[in-house]
């Protein structure tokens, strides 16, 4: 195996938050009973975009050897992890419209961050 940059866990420091789950965009980071783990090396590229997010200071790159990073397989799991963000549609809280039927606008109700369509909004405004 090549001696290369990649990302060590210390799970003496890890509190299993998850915070820098996201942030991986290869997948290469899952959390099991409650630690995170670079579950597949090949899919760490060391670029340690996740070392900023966690507040434990568990995240470091080191140089070890490790299996060659996999460019292919990483490219497949950030185009999976786009299409299942894309998948996701807003609709307007109020009548249901999705944002591939109306225009919709970020607003907030009883607290909570949603979306208002552009039909519902003015009914919001002005009550
Ligand atoms: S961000 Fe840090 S503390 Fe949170 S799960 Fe990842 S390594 Fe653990």
């Amino acid at each position: 195996m090549p001696l290369r940059s990649i990302v060590h866990i210390d799970e003496e420091l890890c509190n299993g938050c998850g915070l820098c789950v996201t942030p991986c965009a290869e997948g290469a980071i899952e959390i099991v009973d409650g630690k995170a783990k670079v579950m597949k090396e090949e899919l760490c590229d060391g670029a340690g975009f996740c070392l900023a997010v966690c507040p434990e200071g568990a995240l470091t790159v080191e140089k070890r050897e490790a299996p060659e990073f996999d460019e292919d397989a990483a490219a497949e799991k950030v185009a999976e992890k786009l299409a299942a963000h894309v998948a996701i549609k807003q609709h307007c809280f109020n009548c249901g419209r999705s944002e591939m039927d109306a225009v919709l606008f970020p607003a907030r109700n009883k607290g909570e961050s949603t979306w208002v369509c552009v039909k519902c909004l003015p009914a919001l405004i002005h009550g």
